[in-house]
């Protein structure tokens, strides 16, 4: 009995994004080419907002995917042994928002079109 109501769990800004969907669906599904982790200068691992399965390579979880975002943080600090960036849930930043939505925008995109070996997720946003 598992009622699926993990999505009040995803912030609003992302829960309508189609891009969003599609990677939940297709990261269930296995046809979605996750990136590793990679860190920040920190030397925290960047989780984005939303992410649900787990980007270690070979992990089992990472089709299996969590109900929450903290709850992949918590496995990926404790299975994974990596510090994860800092979760300030309450107050999310325009910034964070875009940089996750281009994050998924790239996912679906690089598998739509073929991948071509390296995922660049850097977009800068330049204001007219
Ligand atoms: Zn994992």
């Amino acid at each position: 009995m598992t009622s699926s109501r993990d999505r009040s769990t995803i912030p609003l800004f992302l829960s309508q994004r189609p891009e969003y969907l599609a990677y939940r669906y297709r990261g269930a599904e296995g046809s979605l080419t996750l990136p590793a982790y990679k860190k920040e200068s920190a030397g925290c691992t960047i989780i984005y907002y939303g992410e649900i399965f787990c980007r270690f390579p070979g992990c089992k979880r990472g089709r299996k995917g969590f109900p929450s975002t903290s709850a992949l943080r918590s496995h990926v600090t404790n299975q994974h042994n990596m510090i994860t960036g800092p979760q300030n849930s309450g107050s999310i930043t325009e910034k964070m928002k875009e940089e996750a939505k281009a994050w998924y925008c790239g996912l679906v995109a690089t598998h739509d079109t073929d991948m071509e070996g390296e995922g660049n997720e850097d977009k800068d946003r330049s204001d007219p």
